[in-house]
């Protein structure tokens, strides 16, 4: 036991479960302990970190087209986006869903804390990017029409001061969608210390309880959940478990990386993927939107 206090909640009665971290269970959320510093965090996203993505950090068109089809899916959800609509990515990495908010006519906006990604993502959207936290960042209030975290917040060790900013920043109406990896899979059920999504990186991790309690807690009305799942490549899969190696997936991908042919290994599909997707809106003052 860490004898510390839940990362979500600040409940003080945490108990060690499965993967090696400890969970609240007042509000489901688990965790490393004691809580990484953020400023040792942040010194992890050098180019390098990228370079798990694929060949030049992601910026292969093969990558990017990929991440894209995993993006457009999460913003449709969304409906047709009223012209000029701002759209925050939060840990917009180099930029790959900024270009989807402006294609779809929307405004993008992007905030990131590796420098590295910050400068390709701003390259392709200059004045729309900014370096740093989304506290750093210090957007007005009621500002955006949605605000997207994919694949952020399980790396932020204080989820609750972070929702609490996303529901500063979000106008009354609009819409926030949070893609994370979920505790209650069946990988991390199966897999324990060993699940895919256990990394040095992520700090905390929800379930559908703990994801549904932040979201309510900061403010959040229409919760909906739902199961994610991304459009991967075999050559993507390959490149991302050299980076995180699990046995027996590692090897076996690695030997489809060198006897598949090229289009094979370049051929898109949809996987599930363990996460949880949640959209939920900011209420209009003392109603909840439709
Ligand atoms: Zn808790």
């Amino acid at each position: 036991m860490s004898g510390g206090r839940c990362a979500l909640c600040g409940g003080a009665s945490l108990r060690r479960a499965r993967a090696g971290l400890e969970i609240c269970p007042d509000c489901g959320l688990g965790a490393v302990y004691p809580l990484a510093d953020p400023g040792e965090l942040r010194a992890l996203y050098t180019r390098d970190y990228y370079e798990a993505w694929g060949p030049d950090g992601g910026e292969d068109p093969a990558v990017r087209e990929m991440k894209q089809a995993t993006f457009r899916a999460r913003l449709r959800r969304l409906g047709p986006l009223p012209a000029g609509a701002r759209v925050l990515d939060v840990g917009c990495a180099t930029g790959h869903f900024l270009d989807l908010v402006a294609a779809a006519g929307g405004e993008p906006h992007g905030v990131e804390v590796s420098p590295y990604a910050a400068e390709v993502a701003s390259g392709r959207h200059p004045g729309r990017v900014r370096c740093g936290t989304l506290e750093e960042a210090g957007y007005p209030a009621d500002h955006f029409h949605a605000v997207f975290l994919s694949d952020v917040i399980e790396h932020v060790p204080q989820p609750a001061a972070l929702l609490a900013e996303v529901w500063r920043i979000v106008a009354p109406g609009g819409r926030v969608v949070v893609a994370t990896p979920d505790l209650g899979s069946a990988g991390a059920r199966l897999l324990g210390r060993r699940w895919f999504h256990r990394k040095g990186e992520h700090i905390v991790y929800f379930s559908r309880r703990s994801l549904r309690w932040a979201l309510g807690h900061a403010g959040f009305g229409g919760i909906r959940l739902r199961r994610g799942s991304k459009t991967v490549t075999l050559a993507y899969l390959a490149s991302h478990f050299r980076t995180y190696p699990l046995f027996p997936v590692t090897p076996v991908l690695r030997l489809l990386d060198r006897c598949l042919p090229c289009r094979l290994l370049r051929r898109r599909f949809r996987l599930p993927t363990g996460e949880i997707v949640a959209h939920a809106h900011k209420p209009h003052s003392g109603a909840i939107p439709g």
